[in-house]
């Protein structure tokens, strides 16, 4: 049975060997760490909702190689109706983990893998996508979190690949063997690594012939030798290991982002997927890039209705329900979070089938949905600040809240609304810390701009998808314009 539960995706990460490091130290045990527990819960939900026959319907789909029933994650869609399904996934995890849950990344790598492979080999008889199929059934029947890869270290930018100073700064083949290649390099930003079992690479951008080495595909496990896994800092994050239950803001749920190094990994045949094709590597970038842009019109707008719902909740506990600049202001939040959604659907729904028979959004909506999302969570979160007072920024800790001497003081001078328990203000504000200025704003603030491309990326795409020549003939077959 290809499901695996929450609790048997916890196992098998224990099961892993991974190099991790953590504040400069080499973390043997991942699964039982502080700073690493809130994402992993993040990733185990996306196991658990697919036993929950209440979720059944988002969180699992048929397999189409198979016929067995498999977790969403791990599906290469097949429909429109897939590709809206997966967004009200993302929005359902959102909603439930107010954080990144991190597994959305190897399923649009999978998918945006697939058709370029088909492509590939129709055009230069490469016979990369047999091996791809098989990698996603290992991946399918064994129900495992896969994290995609996208992004290089990049040094000087104004240099391509094969023209920086360190020739690393890209991750190329560094040697080609019978058996199959050796990699070097690094991916950044890679969200959810710790919590994945392998690591599809694909390259950053569209190469030329001169970058050819970098223009590579590949898949291994994250414990593979050579793998060297860097934690990244989040604000705040010291406070996981503080041991309280408030002062995190959100003590079940998180993300996490790392540097990961590929020192001279060796990479066997039957998994790589491009090398040195390089003509294809622009194709690759735009289909991971548009279908992760998709997934922010689900995701970015499920943790958006957290985040409503804490300035709501806030606005109840100040006393401040009544005011008509607050209903207002929440009315606001809510046009601008169903306009994320409203594109992420419409991609989705215009989806249309690629040459090999999955289906892949409308790029050109895709990319409007995620420059969309590179503004208006900002503005959300604004005017969650806005709703929620300063207290959320210049409270005590929760240490002094339970303090003898002065937790008394705490209770008394932060009482808000009659009848509601301070600590439940206390909470609620904590929670907007962490979503607007906290661990979790890197999911939801600077990931919504950076995230699936920095906005220019997506500005490119919409002036190259647009068809502007079609909309100028409009105006000149109306005024008979020859
Ligand atoms: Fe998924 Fe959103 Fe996290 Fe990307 S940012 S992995 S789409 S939850
Ligand atoms: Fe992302």
């Amino acid at each position: 049975m290809p499901l695996k539960t929450g609790n048997e995706f916890v196992e098998s990460l224990r099961n892993l060997n991974l190099e991790v490091y953590i504040f400069g130290k080499r973390e043997e045990n991942t699964v039982d760490h502080p700073m690493v527990v809130p994402s992993m819960n993040s990733v185990k939900i996306t196991y658990d909702l697919a036993h929950d026959p209440a979720y059944e319907d988002l969180m699992t789909a048929k397999s189409h190689i198979t016929g067995n029933k498999i977790n969403r994650f791990t599906h290469i869609h097949q429909s429109a109706d897939d590709l809206v399904k997966k967004i009200k996934m993302q929005r359902l995890l959102g909603q439930k983990t107010a954080s990144c849950f991190q597994r959305c990344v190897g399923m649009d790598a999978l998918n945006a893998v697939y058709s370029t492979t088909f492509d590939m080999d129709n055009k230069l008889g490469t016979g990369y996508f047999d091996k791809l199929k098989e990698f996603l059934v290992y991946v399918q029947d064994n129900d495992l979190t896969v994290d995609g890869a996208m992004t290089d270290p990049k040094g000087d930018r104004s240099c391509a690949p094969s023209k920086q100073e360190d020739p690393d700064l890209f991750l190329r083949v560094v040697e080609k063997r019978e058996d199959g290649i050796v990699v070097r390099g690094a991916k950044a930003h890679q969200t959810g690594i710790v919590n994945s079992h392998e690591i599809l690479v694909m390259p950053t951008m569209s190469m030329k012939e001169d970058d050819k080495d970098y223009a590579v595909c590949f898949a291994v496990p994250t414990d593979t030798k050579g793998i060297k896994i860097i934690y990244g800092r989040q604000a705040s994050d010291t406070r996981k290991l503080e041991g309280g239950e408030i002062d995190t803001g959100n003590p079940k749920f998180g993300g996490h982002e790392a540097l990961v190094v590929f020192e001279d990994v060796f990479v066997p045949n039957n998994r790589v997927f491009m090398c040195g094709e390089y003509a294809f590597s622009g194709t690759l970038v735009e289909r991971f890039a548009g279908f992760h842009r998709q997934s922010y019109g689900g995701c970015k707008v499920g943790v958006g209705d957290v985040l409503i719902g804490a300035a709501s909740l806030m606005s109840d506990y100040n006393g401040a329900a009544a005011a008509s600049h607050v209903k207002d202001k929440i009315i606001e939040m809510i046009h601008l979070n169903e306009t994320l959604y409203s594109c992420g659907i419409a991609c989705s729904a215009e989806g249309r089938p690629t040459a090999a028979g999955s289906y892949e959004i409308d790029m050109l909506l895709a990319n409007v949905c995620k420059q969309n999302v590179t503004r208006f969570p900002y503005e959300i979160a604004r005017l969650a600040e806005d709703i929620s007072g300063g207290i959320f920024v210049t409270m005590p800790s929760e240490q002094d809240l339970n303090s003898p001497e002065v937790g008394a003081y705490i209770r008394k001078y932060y009482a808000g609304a009659k009848g509601v328990p301070v600590e439940h203000r206390i909470k609620v504000a904590r929670l907007v810390e962490n979503m607007t200025l906290g661990a979790a704003a890197v999911g939801y603030r600077t990931e919504s701009m950076h995230g699936a491309g920095s906005p220019q990326a997506q500005r490119i795409m919409i002036s190259r998808q647009s068809d502007l020549e079609a909309k100028k003939n409009l105006v000149k077959e109306l005024l008979d314009i020859e």
